[in-house]
């Protein structure tokens, strides 16, 4: 028999580890993850003919399984020789977002939410996080969208600068005057009360 321990630490990021002590029943059924292959296969080379006795991937069997939203890492242990070895399904690398930051940008680059992705790996079965934990993730990505747009419009309006110095489109300090058409919109909803969305959009365009 094997036994199975499942623990889930809420703060400050979301962990499900699994654990069983037999070569059994650590998945069961379908059991889907995502993974670069390239790096998983890498790491399986890595830990197949081990030593001391050139032990194969294929006399180890996982024992532990530690998820953070999609990033996956598997303990195995090697019935001949008992050695345990850690593969990542997914690398980690420094400077850039985690999986679990990118999958924040593509949701709300496709304009859905934590519901829709979550019912679509749900039927996939692909184990998720929390809301809690995916919200960490989509404002770390909301930070990085904001310091992304601030700087595509600092370096467009340097661009425009330049094209307009060259143009000799200058105030008489030297100041470049770039034409600009602007307009916005906010949508005023009236479903039981009159009142106006609390947002809206504006757009300013090069006039050339
Ligand atoms: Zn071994």
């Amino acid at each position: 028999m094997c036994s199975k321990d499942v623990s889930a630490v809420a703060s400050p990021i979301e962990i499900v580890e699994t654990t069983v002590n037999t070569a059994q029943s650590l998945y069961t059924g379908v059991s889907l993850r995502l993974a670069d292959i390239g790096y998983l296969l890498k790491q399986i080379a890595e830990i197949s003919k081990h030593p001391p006795f050139d032990c194969t991937f294929s006399d180890m069997y996982p024992i532990h399984e530690y998820k953070m939203g999609l990033k996956t890492k598997i303990s195995f242990v090697c019935k001949m020789c008992n050695i345990e070895r850690t593969i990542h399904l997914i690398e980690e690398t420094d400077g850039e977002m985690d999986i679990n930051s990118v999958l924040a940008l593509a949701t709300v680059s496709t304009g859905s939410g934590y519901s829709t992705i979550n019912e679509m790996l749900s039927v996939l079965n692909v184990p998720f996080m929390s809301n809690s934990t995916y919200q960490q993730h989509h404002e770390n990505v909301a930070d990085i969208i904001e310091e992304t747009a601030w700087k595509v419009v600092e370096e467009a309006g340097q661009e425009e600068a330049r094209i307009a110095q060259e143009l000799g489109e200058v105030d008489e300090s030297g100041i470049p005057m770039i034409t600009v058409v602007a307009d916005g919109v906010w949508s005023k909803r009236s479903y039981f009360v009159n009142y106006n969305a609390s947002s809206g959009i504006v757009g300013l365009y090069n006039w050339c």
